[in-house]
């Protein structure tokens, strides 16, 4: 794998995060809660807006022609020709309106009219309005077709029948047809239903339901809350396990090669970075590290024991290193140390301690007390050059120098 290819890979895996499939369903599960929410309270005002208008309805018609039968006498004049009109009579009024009052209170009506066919108001409970003609209005023309109609509309506020004046009134308008004997349309009535009350009760209704069906809700998207969490905590780690092993070396657990180059370009691009900000002093130092005639441990110990050296080198690089400094497994018995922020001088410094490190100490695996060296190649970046490659080369090449001239010594170019 080449190391554009490392590179759009973690980019990949730092993208989409099981995290990221959390926070999705976070956000779909609030926009989810929110809809329901809203339609479910927009349905159940819907159904009982709807019913109370068809109550009011039923109750203005039932009323209504009950009390046009009770006083047709005083409601309908005939002529001549036995043609039925509505009228009423000057003498019958004060009685009429009296009756109508008391009707009409019990029953939460606070208003009726009767229009005569051609749209006049032949009574109201509303004298002022008696008389007048009411053509424009379009609701009483259908009713005057035969049609019930009913709407309900909001009164800021109205005179009830006590002559009291009411705010913010909830009334249902309901207008029907007056049929006379020979089956004719002879006018209509307009009976007003307060149903300020019936109106208050759905909010009772709809606080309670939508209540119960958030905390329905809450339970639901809580438990598949916690259990996408369990799942994306445990898709996190194996992600994680997952790249770890991507960038770490099977046998001694640091760096592996492909990795080590990823890191090391990094590292190189943002020394670069800063020097072309004017951070002069800005270095970064590089040791390349082989033990020395590693060949001869495994031929004579086994290729077991070499690896047990390898590990114990490892351990040994990783605790003479600051925790920032980057430390890799190169190739078979050979390491990479990137020293981020650090001078030639000071690099030089960190490669003596690793000598010493290595060849102070011999390496105790079971019973066997081995001595083992290793020779260095180190090189500085601080600016001068263009391609990480080259920074590589000068340590490589300071490490075949090393090899050149004996071994188990720091040698640069
Ligand atoms: P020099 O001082 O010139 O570096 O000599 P050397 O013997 O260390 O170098 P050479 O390149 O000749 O041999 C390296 C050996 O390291 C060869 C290879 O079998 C061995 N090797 C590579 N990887 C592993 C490993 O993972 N485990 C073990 N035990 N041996 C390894
Ligand atoms: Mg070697
Ligand atoms: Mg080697």
């Amino acid at each position: 794998m080449g190391n554009a290819a490392v590179l759009s890979l973690t980019n990949v895996y730092a993208r989409k995060r099981p995290n990221y499939l959390l926070r999705v369903f976070t956000i779909f599960s609030a926009l989810s809660v929110v809809t329901i929410l809203l339609l479910a309270g927009l349905g159940i005002y819907r159904i009982y807006h709807n019913h109370i208008i068809s109550d009011a309805e039923n109750d203005a018609v039932n009323i209504g022609y009950a009390i046009f039968e009770q006083e047709k006498d005083m409601l309908i004049s005939y002529d001549s020709n036995s043609n039925a009109a509505i009228f009423v009579a000057d003498k019958d009024f004060p009685v009429l309106d009296d009756r109508m009052k008391k009707y009409l209170h019990p029953m939460n009506m606070f208003k009726i009219k009767f229009f005569s066919k051609d749209k006049k108001i032949i009574y109201s409970t509303d004298h002022s309005i008696i008389g007048k003609v009411d053509d424009k209005n379009t609701t009483l023309s259908r009713a005057l077709k035969g049609e019930v109609v009913s709407k309900i509309v909001k009164k800021g506020s109205v005179m009830d029948l006590a002559g009291e004046k009411r705010y913010d009134v909830d009334v249902v308008e309901t207008y029907f047809p007056i049929i006379d004997k020979k089956h004719e349309i002879i006018g209509s009535f307009e009976v007003y239903i307060d149903v300020t009350r019936s109106y208050q009760q759905i909010k009772k209704v709809l606080l309670s339901s939508l209540s119960v069906l958030s905390i329905v809700l809450l339970f639901v998207f809580g438990f598949l809350f916690v259990l996408m969490r369990r799942l994306t905590d445990q898709l996190s780690t194996a992600q994680n396990e997952l790249e770890n092993i991507a960038v770490t070396d099977g046998l001694t657990k640091i760096y592996n090669r492909g990795h080590l180059i990823v890191r090391a370009e990094e590292e190189f691009l943002k020394t670069k970075r800063l020097i072309e900000k004017g951070m002069v002093s800005t270095f970064c130092g590089l040791i390349m590290f082989d033990v020395d005639h590693f060949k001869k441990i495994n031929d004579r110990y086994g290729h077991p024991v070499g690896d047990e050296v390898l590990k114990e080198v490892s351990a040994r690089l990783r605790n003479s290193l600051r925790k920032y400094d980057i430390l890799g497994r190169y190739g078979g018995e050979e390491f990479l140390v990137i020293l981020p922020n650090t001078s030639f001088e000071d690099t030089r410094v960190v490669a003596e301690r690793i000598w010493r490190t290595i060849r102070e100490r011999p390496f105790v695996i079971a019973d066997l007390s081995i001595n083992v060296t290793a020779s260095m190649g180190i090189a500085c970046f601080d600016g001068a050059d263009n391609d990480l490659n080259h920074v590589l080369k000068r340590a490589d090449d300071g490490l075949y120098k090393a090899k050149n001239e004996g071994r188990d010594m720091i040698a640069w170019i």
